[in-house]
């Protein structure tokens, strides 16, 4: 084979230099019947039987292509191409292969595999980088079975502990440190110990503004800032009929204004966004007055000062049905906390570039939902490359990327790669 090497990569230009879209296209399918459920959609949970057999099947390819592979104490996976230059800093891609309970075949799993197809594409045409590759594995981006969300980049990039992760437990009490033992990931690298120069990530948009304004690539600015927080209202339990309303120490109510108050939140302007998306009561009996109802509460927007001016104001709506029901016991306590993030300038322009010289009609956005690159762009260079889902469906059975846009985002991917792999420049 002959072995070029890219002294000086010129962005999108190499037409000739595309991804395979039919291996592409057939490795997302197989890894879609791996956890698959009703409608064409995924159930990966994190560090469960399926997401193990997911990343299974992952190194498996790996491995058969000769690519090293390895993994650290948290499960993160990385995969290598090695370099020309031994001491440069990898370059990596990488996203997520675990899913949502009812989730899409797109969603983490074309980051992945996009990036897979990047390493390939090289190898089979023989260029050589500079710079190291990896492909990453971020281990329960998603944070449905254990949280937070991105647990892995979090861990890695030193914004999670990792003894408080491991202590983390899903809903049936088992650990996320049981489940990384069982399956061999305890004897793993130490956390952050893998270098990494620079991360790109690609990502389905999970969103409707691709589509919407006819474009195939979404080349992202930034992330919103998140927080997350759990909702307690205590009351007591007791019998539906015998005692009177005015008696009762009854939680529901409460959640009624509370749920006001959170989503009036998000007239104070246009960008901020609220969600409640899960709500137990207990015993959850139907002629049972529940004792306690628990609740979660999103709040999002791509300014940090207004979204503490949201938890400010939430904070202190709880305070007031708190005072309002005083038979009632109501906190929210902020569990988790994700600034607003903003993504290297230059890598935008790299990746905007791409996709002109290729014809693909493009726009710079910020990306609504989290990615594990908020926790790698905190660290070193950063950014993501979205691509449009139908109807702008994500997190759901329904979940599509049509294989032509999936092939768009994974040439953008390799141009952006191969440009910062053959550089010399330390971004540090
Ligand atoms: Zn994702």
């Amino acid at each position: 084979m002959q072995i070029s090497s890219c002294v000086s990569h010129d962005v999108g230009r190499e037409s000739s230099l595309s991804v395979d879209l039919q291996r592409l296209w057939s490795r997302l399918m197989d890894m879609a019947e791996i956890g698959e459920i009703p409608g064409n959609g995924c159930r990966r949970l994190a560090l469960s039987q399926d997401d193990l057999d997911g990343r299974e099947l992952f190194l498996a390819w790996c491995e058969n292509r000769g690519f090293r592979t390895s993994f650290d104490k948290v499960g993160n996976l990385f995969v290598r191409r090695p370099g020309t230059q031994a001491d440069a800093m990898p370059v990596a891609v990488g996203s997520h292969l675990d899913t949502q309970p009812n989730g899409g075949r797109f969603d983490g799993v074309l980051g992945v595999l996009a990036g897979f197809e990047v390493l390939e594409t090289l190898e089979d045409r023989g260029i050589e980088t500079k710079a190291p590759i990896d492909v990453v594995v971020w281990t329960n981006e998603e944070g449905t079975r254990f949280a937070p969300a991105m647990m892995g980049s979090g861990v890695h990039t030193g914004a999670l502990s990792l003894p408080t992760v491991l202590a983390t437990s899903d809903a049936e009490g088992v650990t996320v440190s049981s489940e990384l033992a069982k399956h061999g990931y305890s004897q793993g690298l130490p956390p952050g110990c893998q270098r990494i120069g620079r991360y790109l990530e690609l990502h389905i948009e999970q969103g409707p503004i691709l589509e919407e304004k006819d474009k195939v690539i979404g080349s992202v600015s930034g992330g919103q800032a998140i927080r997350w927080y759990d909702l307690s209202i205590l009351g007591e339990e007791t019998h539906a009929g015998p005692s009177s309303m005015a008696s009762r120490r009854d939680p529901v109510p409460a959640l009624s204004r509370v749920i006001d108050t959170v989503f009036n939140l998000t007239r104070m302007d246009d960008a901020a966004r609220a969600t409640i998306g899960r709500i137990q009561t207990h015993p959850g009996s139907v002629n049972v007055v529940p004792g306690q109802i628990s609740a979660s509460i999103d709040l999002r927007h791509p300014d940090d000062a207004m979204l503490s001016r949201m938890h400010d104001r939430l904070l202190q709506g709880a305070r007031e049905v708190g005072a309002a029901f005083t038979l009632l016991d109501v906190s929210v306590e902020c569990t988790w906390h994700s600034p607003a993030v903003a993504f290297d300038v230059d890598m935008g322009r790299v990746v905007r570039l791409s996709a002109e010289r290729r014809g693909y009609p493009a726009m710079e956005m910020v990306s609504g939902a989290g990615h594990d690159a908020f926790n790698l762009a905190r660290i070193v260079p950063t950014t993501m490359i979205f691509v449009p889902c139908r109807d702008g469906i994500s997190h759901n059975e329904r979940e599509y990327a049509a294989p032509e846009h999936c092939a768009a985002g994974a040439n953008v991917l390799l141009d952006a790669v191969l440009h910062y792999a053959c550089s010399t420049d330390d971004p540090r």
